[in-house]
């Protein structure tokens, strides 16, 4: 079965069609800057060469016509018809607490989905104009939203909970959520079958744009460093990650601006961009190598944080036998991930500094020691097969 895979941000939309026969990528793409006027699609297929088009996309559901125009066109296309897609996945940002696992779409789900906008009022509308696009676009093909949320509904009440009026969270649902959660389920599996057992404390990075950390015990999330939104955790590409919550109420007041200004700072102007103005961490690390010392205090900042996860999930989890590192900076940065695992040796991490310093092409890379107490694996997440594998799981049934 053919399963199309949807998954918009709040100006973007990423997709991907994968064969769930062999599980292999038949093509991927992207639609940047949704709403502006510089919209854009790149289309890849493997072996071919990419192919861009420029055109203004007004909103989310121009972007998924443009692509169902793209996948299907004679030239450039990859199906003949929409009739050959078995099955859409979509990634949602937010389950709230009304879902504990993947759910096939109905018209309860999307109005459940509606209601939970207000948790996540950027990524949300994009996600349920997609759904009810591609309802138009593909009458009666079975549908599934797969939460970003999902993987972290089975952390136990004490770790979900913030210390705040009771009342709050039984009127307002405020609590930790946690996101990432198919790259933090996809990297947790696949961590398991390397060390041949289900039960195991792992660790898992995310580090990309967006980063959050995750404690899962014998395959199940009883941790993550994410919050009510994305913002909480660790330091990031623009976010702060965790702030003490009164500096919202003192920089309004500094700067004579808005509560929500404020967390447009926190969420965009911040993080590696706030110290060094740069948000790449690629850059970051540029200019840290050139001298620029804010530069290499964002790093340090960065690897010092995530330790302090480590430390904490190390705690929570009763010990720990593997910390995975993946996302973008997981997966190709040797200067972050030797800045991270630099100071962990007394845990019983015995890194390989000098296999750190390679680029790996293969899925999963052992870049502790051998005889290293907790093993440190380099996974290459693949957040869209989790989304299409529940999917096919779901339209099974
Ligand atoms: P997103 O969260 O948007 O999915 P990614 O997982 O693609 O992001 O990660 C993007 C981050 O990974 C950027 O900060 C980028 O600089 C970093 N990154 C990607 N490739 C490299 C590399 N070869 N070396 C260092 N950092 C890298």
């Amino acid at each position: 079965m053919k399963v199309l895979v949807i998954n918009a941000g709040s100006s973007s939309l990423k997709y991907q069609i994968i064969d769930m026969d062999n599980e292999q990528m038949i093509c991927k793409g992207l639609v940047e800057n949704v709403g502006m006027k510089d919209s854009n699609l790149c289309h890849k297929v493997p072996g071919k060469k990419d192919v861009v088009v420029k055109k203004v996309i007004s909103n989310h559901t121009e972007a998924l016509q443009t692509v169902i125009d793209m996948v299907t066109d004679k030239e450039h296309g990859v199906i003949s018809s929409v009739k050959e897609i078995g099955a859409v996945g979509h990634r949602v940002l937010h389950s709230g607490e009304d879902f504990n696992d993947s759910v096939l779409i109905d018209d309860e789900v999307i109005g459940i989905c509606k209601k939970n906008s207000v948790l996540g009022p950027l990524h949300m509308p994009a996600n349920i104009a997609c759904i009810e696009s591609c309802e138009e676009v593909m009458p009666g093909t079975p549908m599934v939203a797969v939460f970003d949320t999902g993987f972290h509904r089975t952390m136990p009440k004490h770790a979900f909970m913030y210390a705040i009026p009771y009342d709050d969270y039984e009127n307002y649902k405020i609590r930790k959520y946690g996101f990432h959660g198919t790259s933090h389920k996809y990297v947790t599996g696949v961590a398991m079958d390397y060390l041949g057992t289900d039960k195991a404390r792992i660790i898992t990075c995310h580090l990309g744009n967006g980063s959050s950390i995750s404690a899962v015990k014998d395959g199940k999330c009883i941790d993550t460093s994410m919050g009510l939104t994305p913002l909480e955790g660790v330091i990031m590409g623009t976010r702060s990650g965790d702030v003490d919550p009164a500096v919202v109420e003192f920089m309004a007041q500094c700067h004579n601006i808005s509560v929500s200004e404020v967390l447009n700072i926190l969420n965009k102007k911040s993080g590696f961009k706030g110290i060094c103005d740069e948000s790449d961490f690629r850059k970051v690390n540029e200019l840290a190598a050139a001298g620029n010392e804010k530069a290499k205090l964002a790093v340090k900042m960065f690897a010092y944080r995530i330790r302090k996860y480590i430390g904490s999930y190390y705690v929570a989890l009763g010990g720990v036998d593997c910390i995975v590192l993946t996302g973008g900076i997981g997966e190709n940065s040797i200067q972050g991930r030797a800045a991270i695992m630099n100071g962990l040796e007394f845990l019983g991490i015995d890194f390989d500094y000098e296999k750190n310093n390679q680029f790996f092409t293969e899925p999963v890379v052992e870049v502790s020691k051998p005889g290293s107490k907790i093993k440190v694996l380099i996974i290459k997440t693949n957040e869209e097969l989790v989304i299409a594998r529940d999917a096919v799981r779901l339209t099974a049934k």
